[in-house]
Parts: structure tokens; C-alpha cells; sequence
């Protein structure tokens, strides 16, 4: 083993979790390195999630709001055109750019970032293989295994990549599929189905549950799937896809309904069902890291640490939601405590954003979490359509909630449906993660005119509730 393959960590994956530990890794001092598969680095999230999701979002936004939204503001555009090929090359530099971002910012924290595909070969030695290089082999005093996730592949509607795609192909179609189906209600589908709604497909969601992106509060739910069938989307729910097969150029899928069996055709299928750990090939098994059965998560201590003393797993791959800024959280947890500092991830104060339009954001719990938990709350809502500056916008659908202990007035959980909700949750991460009370949120000056009064109002409602009763 020569000098230059010992680190002092190596980082398997280059996702928001693998990236961001990398760099707090070098800012401490430890010499590292970055073993990525994929020429461009960023993972799932930069390559074929988050960033290429929300740049057709805003670019389909733009086009729906040209169409339907301009002539209210007195705005009058003639034949309005959309230029698929165009939006998905914007989609795509930006993507590139960013991509771009995560070398250099590596680069400039001198991290050592391996092309090929990594796996454990023994305690601290990590095996890369390429198919343009001989192998290499790694030593490492800490390995950190950050590789992401996978969609779910379901027997009865297997991956095609053509017709029946995953939101990897769903995220590139060369053409708007006049008719989209979608398997799954939660917040990969709805996000995508927005995007082909709003250029001119015809959206069907079919979800197993009785309610869309069933997580979220059931206020906030409802009024979302309300919202949506407004915009063109159906919905079948408590409906389960018993099986799909591809019939010339389209998709023949039966569905069990609580009405009875259908039968639809569509002109292409998106499976998003959700999405596993992304462990297979990593020798996980003959190191002896645990994994869970059922969920296939990585199991790890409260430091990150598997069941192998310096193997620590991050991001999808362990238990909890499956979102880049909690992966980012956790590589700086666990590096800090590799490099023997405190840290850790609040789980009460994790954001979760669905970048539809109105956007839905929340942190802390639900209405119907507290209620099991038998905690006492209040409730403080209040609509966009009384906030001055979503009057001045056009944009008055929705409403937030804020839910507080009904004794001590401490935020538990703000729920939003409404303009920009995912910039306007931030406020409330901080309410929930610094203990604030309904109150504080309600007394602190809030610009004005600006969405955020909107949170301002529902937390004064909620104090009302806790000091009247009402
Ligand atoms: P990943 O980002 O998956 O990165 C893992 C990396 O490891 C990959 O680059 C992979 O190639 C590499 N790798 C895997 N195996 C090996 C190996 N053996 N050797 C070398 N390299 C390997 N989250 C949000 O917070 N906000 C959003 O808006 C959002 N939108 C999304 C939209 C879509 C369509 C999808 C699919 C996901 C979205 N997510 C979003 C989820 C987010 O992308 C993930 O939670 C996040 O990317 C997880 O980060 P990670 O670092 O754990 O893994």
C-alpha cells in the first residue's frame, strides 16, 4: 500500500450526503477522499432529483402561468408556445452547472475524488474498480458509506424505460405523453405530474391510500389534492395497480378500485413507489455491517457508526426521510464526531417540502400525530387569501397552520399550502429547533407586505387558542 492511497477517511458517493462530508472532512484537517461511479458528481439529488426536478418545475410554471395567468395582471401574450427540447436543455445545464460546482468546491478542499465503483474489502480498505483503470485499493482509518438510494421496482409493472419509466425517464421524454399514468400519491409523483399537467398531459395519480402524500397533515392534504384536481389531475385512490403491460405504443394497466376493477390505457406509466437503500455490491455483508431486512436501511449508532467500528453509513441509506438536506445534516454529524467533536441531527426539525404549486412545506408534527401522542394543542390557521401580498400576486390559495402545546405555547409543528411555502418554512425550522413558542412567532416584526405575515397571523391565532381557550 503506498502513502498516497492511505486517508484519513474515504467517502463512498458524491450526493448531498457524500459531498458535504467530504468537505467538512478537509475543513477539519483530515486528509480524504471521494470514490464516485458516475462521471458527474452531486448524486441522485443534482443528477436526477431535486435539481433537474425543480428546474422543469419553474420552467413549467413559467409556461402554465403565460397561458392562463398573465392576462389577469393585464399582461396579454399571443400564442404562447412551449419548446420541450429547449425547457429540457435549460434543465439540463443547470444540472451541468451544478454538477460542475461540486468538483471544484471538492478540488479547492484538496479532496482526492476517484473515479469507479467502490466497495469494502476488509476493515478500513475500500476496493475501486473502473473500466478504464487497474483497481485500486484504499486504506482509511473511517469509511463512510454514502450511496444513495434506487426507485422501487414492482414485479407486476417492471421498468421498460420507455413506456413504463421510472422519475429518472420521467425527468427526459422527448415528447408530452398526452395521457401520463402514475403509480404512487407521494411527493416524486405529484411534483413530476405537475411539471407533464401543467405542458399538457392529461395526469392520472393512483394511489393505494385514501389520501395524496399521506405524511402530511390531512388539512393540508386534502386541500392539496383539492388544489390539484382544479389544475387537471385525477386521482384514484384507495386503488392499487394490479398489473401493467406494454401494449404496442401504449400501457395497459388493470386497477383495483373500491368501485371494481379498470382498466386504463396510457401513453406512459411512472412508477413512483419509492425507493430503497442502494447497498447491493458494497461487501457490506462479508464485513458484517447489519442491515434491516425490511427496509434494507443501514443500521447505525447515534453517531452514524454500522455494527463495524469505522464504517459509518449516511443519507438515504439510513433510516428516516429520504431528503438531501437530511443527508447533508448527517455528514456533517458524522464527521464532526469522527474528527472526536460534538454534533448532532435534530429529527424534530426536518423540513419536508413538495414543490408543487401552491407549494406545501412542513416541519414538527401533524394534527393527527399529536392527537395520538395525546398531546395537548392548539391550532392557529390562517389563509394566504388575507395576506395583503398574496392578494397583490394573485396567489391567495392556501392556508398555515401552526400547532402549539396548548401549555407551555411551544411550536410543535407549522404546516403550509400556499406561495413559496418552501422558502417560508425556514422560519418555523428555527421556531421548532429553538424551542420558540407561538407567541415569539406571533410578536416578532414581519415585513410587510409579505407571505410570511400569513405565519405571523396563524401563530397569534394559535396563541389566542392557548391564553382564551379559543
Ligand atoms: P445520493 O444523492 O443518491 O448519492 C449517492 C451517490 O453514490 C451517487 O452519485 C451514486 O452514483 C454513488 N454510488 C452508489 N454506489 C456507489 C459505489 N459502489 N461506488 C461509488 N459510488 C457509488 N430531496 C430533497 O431534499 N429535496 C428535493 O426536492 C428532492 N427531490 C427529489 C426528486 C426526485 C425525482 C428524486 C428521485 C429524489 C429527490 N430528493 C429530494 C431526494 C434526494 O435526491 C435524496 O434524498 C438525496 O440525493 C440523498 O443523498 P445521498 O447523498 O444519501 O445519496
Amino acid at each position: 500500500m503506498t502513502e498516497e492511497n492511505r486517508y484519513d477517511l474515504v467517502v463512498i458517493g458524491s450526493g448531498p450526503g457524500g459531498y458535504v462530508a467530504c468537505v467538512r472532512a478537509a475543513q477539519l484537517g483530515l486528509r480524504v477522499a471521494c470514490v464516485e461511479r458516475y462521471a458527474r458528481l452531486g448524486g441522485v439529488c443534482l443528477n436526477v432529483g431535486c435539481i433537474p426536478s425543480k428546474a422543469l418545475l419553474d420552467s413549467s410554471e413559467h409556461y402554465a402561468t403565460a397561458r392562463h395567468r398573465l392576462a389577469e395582471h393585464g399582461v396579454r401574450v399571443d400564442a404562447v408556445e412551449l419548446d420541450l427540447a429547449a425547457m429540457m436543455a435549460r434543465k439540463d445545464r443547470v444540472v451541468g452547472e451544478l454538477t460542475e460546482n461540486v468538483r471544484k468546491l471538492l478540488e479547492r478542499h484538496k479532496v482526492q475524488i476517484l473515479a469507479g465503483t467502490a466497495r469494502m474489502a476488509g476493515p478500513g480498505k475500500v476496493r475501486v474498480e473502473s473500466a478504464d483503470a487497474p483497481p485500486v485499493e484504499l486504506q482509511a482509518r473511517a469509511v463512510i458509506l454514502a450511496t444513495g438510494s434506487e426507485p422501487v421496482q414492482v414485479p407486476s409493472m417492471p421498468f421498460d424505460g420507455r413506456f413504463i419509466v421510472s422519475s429518472t425517464q420521467a425527468l427526459g421524454f422527448e415528447r408530452v405523453p398526452e395521457r401520463l399514468g402514475i403509480v404512487g400519491g407521494g411527493y416524486i409523483g405529484l411534483e413530476l405530474g405537475s411539471v407533464w399537467n401543467r405542458v399538457g398531459s392529461q395526469v392520472t395519480v393512483i394511489e393505494m391510500l385514501p389520501r395524496v402524500a399521506s405524511l402530511l397533515d390531512a388539512q393540508v392534504s386534502r386541500t392539496l389534492e383539492r388544489l390539484l384536481r382544479r389544475q387537471g389531475f385525477q386521482f384514484l385512490l384507495e386503488s392499487r395497480v394490479e398489473e401493467a403491460v406494454v401494449e404496442g405504443d401504449a400501457v395497459r394497466v388493470c386497477i383495483k378500485t373500491p368501485n371494481g376493477e379498470e382498466e386504463r390505457g396510457f401513453d406512459r406509466l411512472l412508477v413512483a413507489v419509492g425507493r430503497r437503500p442502494l447497498t447491493r455490491g458494497l461487501g457490506l455483508e462479508a464485513l458484517g455491517v447489519e442491515t434491516d431486512p425490511k427496509s434494507g436501511h443501514i443500521r447505525v449508532d447515534v453517531r452514524y457508526q454500522t455494527t463495524v467500528p469505522g464504517v459509518y453509513a449516511i443519507g438515504d441509506l439510513v433510516a428516516g426521510p429520504m431528503l438531501a438536506h437530511k443527508a447533508s445534516a448527517e455528514a456533517i454529524a458524522c464527521v464532526e464526531g469522527i474528527a472526536g467533536l460534538e454534533s448532532e441531527v435534530n429529527y424534530d426539525a426536518v423540513p419536508s417540502i413538495i414543490y408543487t404549486w401552491p407549494e406545501v412545506a412542513s416541519v414538527g408534527k401533524t394534527e393527527e400525530e399529536l392527537k395520538e401522542l395525546q398531546v395537548p394543542y392548539c391550532i392557529g390557521t390562517y389563509p394566504f387569501a388575507g395576506a395583503g401580498r398574496a392578494r397583490c400576486m394573485g396567489e391567495t390559495d392556501g392556508f398555515v397552520k401552526v400547532l402549539s402545546h396548548a401549555g407551555s405555547g411551544r411550536v410543535l409543528g407549522v404546516h403550509i399550502i400556499g406561495p413559496r411555502a418552501s422558502d417560508m418554512i425556514a422560519e418555523a425550522v428555527l421556531a421548532v429547533e429553538c424551542g420558540a413558542t407561538a407567541q415569539d412567532l406571533g410578536r416578532i416584526m414581519h415585513g410587510h407586505p409579505t407571505f410570511s405575515e400569513a405565519l405571523q397571523e396563524a401563530a397569534r391565532v394559535a396563541t389566542a387558542c392557548a391564553i382564551y381557550g379559543r
